[in-house]
């Protein structure tokens, strides 16, 4: 059998359908609990300050609900924005595959990590280099400060 494929690249079409499922059920997720909040925060706003049943107690609690609300929306608006990103990086073929090393970044990592950019692999190698980092700094903070004391 001959094939027509013109990208030099095999793509797994069934892990880019997946890919493409995990993204687009974490847009929906977010999209939709964006819809109830934005509900939600128009629930508690003006309406309650205009009929005046709310003291001012109570109108700084709200107030700050309601600052709440808006930025865990805000935290929300720019997941989805990089949900969006990533299903265009997706469709560009440039997306789940490490950073580091080019291989596929698992299906399973990238479900709990949607925006991972290196392979467990690679994440883990430089998890040890930074802890690594840290203790080496640490020591340098030690010996820095026994030199002043001696
Ligand atoms: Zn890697």
């Amino acid at each position: 059998m001959k094939s027509t494929r013109k990208s030099t690249r095999i793509i797994n079409t069934d892990r880019h359908d997946e890919l493409r499922r995990i993204l687009e059920e974490r847009r929906q997720e977010l999209s939709s609990e964006l819809r109830r909040q934005i509900h939600h925060v128009r629930a508690i706003g003006p309406a309650d300050l205009a009929q005046g049943v709310v003291d001012a107690e109570e109108a700084s609690v709200s107030d700050i609900q309601e600052d709440i609300e808006i930025a865990l929306m805000q935290m929300k608006s720019e997941t989805l924005s990089r949900v969006n990103e990533a299903l265009g990086r997706l469709e560009a073929g440039r997306y789940g595959f490490c950073y580091e090393c080019g291989d596929e970044i698992s299906e399973a990592r990238l479900r709990a990590l949607p925006f991972a950019l290196r392979c467990k692999d690679c994440e883990e190698e430089r998890e040890q280099a930074e802890a690594r980092d840290k203790f080496y700094a640490r020591r340098g903070t030690t010996a820095a400060i026994l030199d002043i004391a001696s």
